[in-house]
């Protein structure tokens, strides 16, 4: 099987009643995680269900492994392709294994073929030993894994999940970003997000989503370089402003000073001795680099909840 590519080119989407939630968007998709992050409105789950297939955009085409997703082939397509959305409904007096077995038999398998498949994907998702649980017994975490497992029914070479981390605590969020890493070594994965944090080593790729419209995209690595260079330095103590090259205080007062810098090795040092000389006394220094909650806060003036105080 050659490498399978999902692309999405020129979508528009206007909804009845006029609402324009995308006004123009190109994404293209590899192997590998494909996060699109946003604000609340900026246009993901509409974005997520054209490309799957699942809401006809207004202009623009969506291809998946060369299949355009609304042409003539628009069957074959859709079999490239699961989606977990936001809220997948399940029956919640069933249990796990049940649900599993059932989204099998839609995706068109068999009913032996259904059930090895949902103890297979069971398997992949660490969910096993919660098949013969009632759906309505499964903490937040375990759902978001049984949505997964139903998106991959089938194995498909793309699954896209809107916002699949949210509503969980870090620790579970980071357990399933792992769990997604894993997933994109052999497909290509396309997630959602509003929450920011710790994606630096998650995501291949970001779209940033605002308005309508990609704000920026590239590797986590390379936004961070063009949208956010500063790292942030907090002085903590009885201190009082200096005048430091290299560095721009932009807070100060109540017992703290927070600067800005391009490069905190060099800056650190030289501020802290300017302080200490200028009389003041530091009882700690933190120094925080900028990740991707600093690029999106830059392109669309949204904190994304991690940041605080800004
Ligand atoms: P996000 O997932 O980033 O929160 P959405 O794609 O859900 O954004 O929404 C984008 C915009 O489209 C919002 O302004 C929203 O109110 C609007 N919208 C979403 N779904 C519909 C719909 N079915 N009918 C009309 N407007 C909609
Ligand atoms: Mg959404």
């Amino acid at each position: 099987m050659g490498e399978c590519v999902l692309e999405a080119r020129g979508i528009v989407k206007v909804y009845p009643g006029g609402v324009e939630a995308l006004k123009g968007v190109d994404l293209t998709a590899g192997r590998g995680v494909t996060v699109v992050m946003g604000p609340n409105g900026s246009g993901k789950t509409t974005l997520l269900s054209i490309i799957t297939g699942a809401l006809r955009p207004t202009r623009g085409t969506v291809e998946v492994c060369g299949v355009d997703v609304w042409g003539p082939s628009w069957i074959e397509a859709r079999r490239f392709i699961g989606f977990a959305p936001q809220d997948v409904p399940f029956r919640e007096k069933l249990s796990l294994y049940d649900n599993l077995v059932w989204y099998g038999m839609v995706k068109g398998l068999g009913w032996m073929e259904a059930r090895s498949e949902a103890r297979r994907l069971a398997g992949e998702l660490g969910l096993s030993e919660h098949l013969r649980k009632p759906m309505a017994a499964l903490s937040g975490g375990l759902r978001r894994r049984a949505s997964i497992a139903a998106a991959l029914t089938g194995n498909p070479r793309v699954i896209v999940m809107d916002e699949p981390a949210s509503g969980l605590d870090p620790g579970a969020r980071r357990g399933l970003w792992e769990l997604i890493r894993g997933l994109a070594r052999d497909r290509v994965v396309v997630v959602s997000t509003h929450i920011t944090e710790g994606l630096e080593d998650y995501a291949d790729m970001v779209y940033i989503m605002h308005e309508g419209r990609v704000a920026a995209s590239g590797p986590p690595r390379r936004l961070i370089a063009e949208y956010a260079p500063l790292s942030r330095i907090t002085v903590y103590g009885r201190i009082k402003k200096v005048e430091v090259d290299g560095v721009e205080v932009y807070a100060e007062g109540g017992g703290r000073l927070v600067a800005l810098t391009k490069s905190p090795e060099e800056a650190l040092p030289v501020l802290v001795k300017a302080l200490a000389s200028a009389g003041g006394v530091i009882e700690r220094v933190e120094v925080s680099r900028p990740g991707l909650a600093e690029v999106y806060y830059r392109v669309t003036g949204v904190s994304s909840g991690e940041v605080a105080g800004r």
